[in-house]
Formats: C-alpha cells, structure tokens, sequence
C-alpha cells in the first residue's frame, strides 16, 4: 500500500493518487467497496484481527475477525445468488445494530446489488415509501420489524421478492411469503466467492435523505466512493491500525453506513458496535472496557452526557482515548469546552450530509480547533460560500446563476465544487432534482454557512425547512402527509422548535374539517396516528390547533412564519424570507 503522503500534504493531494492507498480487486478488474473493507484485509496480515466487536443488548459480546467477517459475507453473496438476485438490484436493510446486519450489508455489496439501509425506529410509512421509491427486491430484517412494521403493507410491492429474516426461529420464515431464514441460507451457502469485475461508477449505496417538500430522495453512491471514506476516516477521524473505534451512528444513517461499516475496515481497525439505545454510564463504561481509542459521535448524544454531570465520567478510566470527533448538527461551543475540561480532551466537530458520502469539513487531529466552528475542508475539498438566483427553487432545472462569495464573514450556502469520489450521483428517480442541486459546477448543500478570514466554516443554519432532532434529518412534508390522513385534519404544516438537547423537536400545527372541534382527546388521537405511522423519530411532540394555516398567494403554507410565531420573532423579519402574503 502507498504511504500516506497524500494525507500529510494537502498540497499535492489529488484524488486519482489516493485511489493508490487502496487495492483494486485483484487483476485490475475494478473497485469494490466490500472487498477494500474485507478481502484484501483477510487476505492479508490483519486476517485475524478484529474487525468488529458486537455488544448485543443481551447476552456476551460476539467478536468477528475480517477473516470470519470475509467468510460470512461470502456467504451472504452467495445466498444472493442462489435466489436468483442480481447485480444491480436494490437490497433494503431494516434491523438494529446487530451482526446480520453488518453481514448482509458487506456481502450484499460483494454481490454488486445496491445497499439501502433503513433506521429501524422508523414507523411503517417511511420505510414503505422507500421501498418504493428504491425498487426493493430483496429486504433483510427480523422478524419482529417484519411484522411491526412491513406485514400490513406488504401486498402492495410486488416487486419485492425475498424476505430474509435474521434470527429467525427454526420455520418461522415459513409464515412470512416469500421469506427465507438468513441462518438457514447462510449455513447453506459456500464461504468461497469471488467478486465480479465492479466498475468504480457501478451504484453501490442508496441513502434516502429528506428535502422541504415531495418524496424522500434517495442519494445513490457508486463503489468509487470508497476512496473518500477510506483517506476521510485518516484525515478527519486521524484512525491508524491499532485503534479500537467506535461510531455510535446506526447504518440507517449515513454516517453508520461510511464510517459505522465502511471507513473503520477500509482501515483495518476495530469497530466496537453497540446495539442498545444511548445511556451515559454504560456509554462510559464501554468507552472504558472496549478501551476506545477514536470516538465519533454526534452533539445531542454529547449534550445529554452533559446533562449526566461532570462526576460521571471521572469514575471511568478513558486514558487510551486519543480522539473524539462528532458530526450531524451543530456543535455548541460550551460542548467542546466541556469535554476539554472534564475528559481531557476537546471534541472535533465535523460536517458532511448524506449526498457528500464523507467527510468534507473537519477539524482536524493537531489543528487549531474554535469552538463552534465545523472546522476547514479537507484536503480534496474545495468548499466555499455562494449564492444563486433568489427565483431559485428546488426542482429548478440547472439554468440559474450563481456567485462565489470572496469576502469572510458574509452568510450564504455552503458549497463544494463537484467530483470527489463520494459525491452523491443521482436523486433516484429524479434526475432534475439532482441537476437542480448543481450550479456552475458548485452542489449547493442547502445549508447556510460563513467562512471566517482563516478558512474556518460556521454553520449558520438551513436554507430550507427541514428538521434536525437528534441528528436525524426530518422532511417536513413527509409528515405533513402521514397528519392529514388523519379524518379530523383538513391541512398540516410542520416546524422544528428549537429544544437544547435534540436541537430541534417537531412540532405540527393543523387545521380541522369543519365537522371538527379541537379537543384534547383528538390532540392525542392525532399524535398516536402520526406515531404509529411515522416512528417515534419523525412524528410531532406537540400538536398546536389553527382555524387555518397561514399561506403565500400561490399556496404555499408559510412555515416559517409559522416559526417565527412559535419563537416570538417579529413576522415581519420573516416576509422577506417567502412570497408575501
Ligand atoms: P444528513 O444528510 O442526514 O447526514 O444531514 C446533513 C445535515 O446535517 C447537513 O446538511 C447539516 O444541516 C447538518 N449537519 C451535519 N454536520 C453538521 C455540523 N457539524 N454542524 C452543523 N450542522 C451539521
């Protein structure tokens, strides 16, 4: 493997070089994200390392070695094949942080199909539509989720062929059409495989991200990719060979899937995997027992381990930790302080989105770090603050015209001129929003940002509506939508309100048929209905009553001044935000 030169000197840094850190598969025929993860690893001297340590929410912690973690994913490519799946098809994972999931994902990509990982706290509704949007062939779950969450509408994709149940009892699959055991198919299939010529440009992920208005989009990545999540994992999260490293993202995110799967194997390195919700004394205590060298997780997770108290974590030995880095919504200043002070080390904020793939915008390992700041791009990246055509609309053809803002300190988008190995290359299905998203050669990211005279990003906040709680991105029309299917709810228009542990919560504001009368009962009637539709993630908390919603003249509903209201900001500063009224 090159040394990584190309690492050290950003100067000379050029993405066709760094395609050298990596292996390629044997006899030049092309690039595959599973087997620079896997195969050249067990292959090789780390063959008996481990490559991931699963914490099961019950029960002994399962290690696996990249030469095991090879063997199963070979498996699992095999399976594949014996169902009569090809390359190219789209496989949707739906589970918790459990083995199978790691598994299917890795062969799955071996077998050249096309990986979407869905969050399983998601309700019935999200996940269906990307099914459809994503043309599901073949989804990997439990069975439990199968029958919470996928049963009900299971007739109405015909398309989706095989269901594959991990953990699933003996001839429990068999209740479930069209379903196979992953236990049973992969102590069936041979451990041995080889992976077909993989054209760098082949799609290898679907992501599903949210926009203001219309369907989730889902940001397809190619196996090229993998040369960002490679050198960003270097770069960015400064991983090295002998790290234990642990992501806390679940792979229904993108961060879980680069740098929860991805990026640590790439790297040879140890990925700890937690399959239990957040607490911050286990939390500790797994940062202590795993002896967790490199920690990526994000600010809510760091704010409520604040909240938890100074105390805490001084009762654990953290002393191998050397890194922690965070990423998913902006870092409040006080949090960076407060891990200098009370774990000794400062927290390293970063900023990507699901259509970078990567890491763009770090603070680096030894770089001076200002607190609030998302960092400097990394080498590669070349990122900067423009603007377009105020007339510019999402779904506008790539027509408008576009400037880059020179001077520091001045507001405006942030933006990244195209090609980096990882850059999203198409909204599924909707080529025109994936054009309109590209200006001038620059992707418009849709968050507003200033870069200071040092070349320092600081978010400023989204050029949209879209929600972040907890660092899941939340599409507000999508749960517009699950709201008036309610029979009480004649509009809906939903907001993030502000809140200092999740950043934002979703709050919904409705306006009833006219043989409605709000009341109490109905608030929760309409809550719970939005809750076993959505999942706890996206659906509202609050529910406020309106006689109407307030709208633009073409019929837009103005969630902002809705905002603005909700926060007590004069409705005037808002109007120029949106059309008047
Ligand atoms: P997602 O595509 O779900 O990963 O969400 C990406 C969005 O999260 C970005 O467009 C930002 O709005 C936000 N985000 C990610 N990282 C940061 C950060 N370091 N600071 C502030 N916002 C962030």
């Amino acid at each position: 493997m090159a040394s990584g030169a190309t690492v050290k000197d950003p100067g000379e840094f050029d993405w066709r070089n760094a395609r050298e850190e990596l292996d390629g598969l044997p006899g030049g025929r092309g690039l595959n994200i599973a087997h620079e993860a896997v195969d050249r690893h067990a292959g090789g001297p780390a063959a008996e390392r481990i490559a991931f340590r699963f914490l099961p929410k019950g029960g002994e912690m399962r290690e696996m070695s990249f030469h095991e973690l090879s063997e199963e994913t070979n498996r699992f490519a095999n399976a594949l094949h014996s169902l009569g799946v090809e390359a190219g098809a789209t496989v949707f994972l739906l589970a918790g942080r459990i083995p199978e999931l790691y598994v299917a994902a890795l062969g799955a990509l071996k077998a050249r199909t096309v990986v979407c990982p869905l969050f399983s706290a998601f309700g019935p509704e999200p996940i269906r539509s990307r099914m459809e949007i994503g043309d599901a062939r073949v989804l990997v779950t439990t069975p439990s989720l199968y029958r919470r969450k996928v049963a009900s509408w299971r007739d109405e994709l015909p398309d989706l062929e095989h269901v594959i149940l991990a953990g699933a009892d003996p001839g429990e699959a068999a209740g479930v059409p069209g379903s196979v055991s992953m236990g049973e198919l992969l102590a069936d299939a041979d451990p041995e495989y080889t992976i077909d010529a993989t054209d760098p440009e082949d799609p290898a992920l679907l992501h599903f991200t949210s926009g203001t208005t219309g369907a989730p989009k889902g940001a397809l990545h190619v196996h090229e990719a993998v040369v960002a999540h490679h050198l960003t994992g270097r770069m960015a999260l400064a991983l090295r060979d002998d790290d234990v490293f642990w992501c806390t993202a679940d792979p229904g995110w993108v961060t879980g899937t680069s740098y929860g799967i991805i990026s640590p194997l790439t790297n040879a390195v140890t990925s700890v995997v937690d399959e239990r919700e957040f607490d911050s004394e286990r939390w500790y205590r797994t940062l202590e027992e795993q002896r967790v060298t490199v920690w990526y997780t994000a600010p809510t997770a760091v704010r409520m381990l604040m909240k938890a108290g100074d105390e805490l974590p001084r009762r654990f030995d953290l002393s191998p930790l050397r890194f922690i880095a965070s990423v998913g919504e902006p870092l409040n200043p006080e949090a960076v302080e407060w891990s200098r002070r009370v774990l000794d080390r400062p927290i390293h904020d970063n900023w990507w989105q699901t259509e970078t793939g990567g890491i763009m915008i770090a603070n680096v390992a030894g770089m001076e770090i200002r607190p609030g700041s998302m960092g400097r791009p990394l080498p590669g990246v070349e990122a900067a603050v423009g603007r377009r055509d105020e007339d510019f609309e999402e779904g506008m053809e790539d027509e408008g015209s576009m400037e880059v803002i020179e001077d520091p300190d001045v507001e405006g988008e942030l933006i990244l001129r195209a090609g980096w190995p990882s850059m999203f290359r198409t909204y599924l299905h909707q080529e025109e929003r994936y054009r309109a998203s590209f200006t001038g050669g620059w992707y418009f990211t849709g968050d507003l940002v200033r870069r200071d005279r040092d070349g320092y990003f600081w978010f400023v906040g989204r050029a949209d509506d879209v929600i972040k709680s907890a660092g899941h991105l939340i599409g507000p029309f999508e749960v517009e939508s699950a709201l008036i299917e309610h029979s009480a709810v004649a509009e809906a228009a939903v907001i993030g309100k502000p809140d200092p542990v999740v950043g934002e919560t979703v709050k919904a504001f409705v306006a009833l048929h006219a043989d409605h009368e709000p009341s109490e009962d109905l608030r929760l009637d309409i809550l719970g209905h939005a809750r076993s539709r959505l999942g706890a993630v996206a659906a509202p908390k609050e529910i406020d009553f309106l006689d109407d919603l307030p709208k633009t003249r073409s019929g837009k509903t103005l969630r902002r001044l809705l905002k603005a209201r909700e926060l007590g900001i004069p409705e005037g500063d808002v109007s120029t935000l949106e059309e008047p009224l």
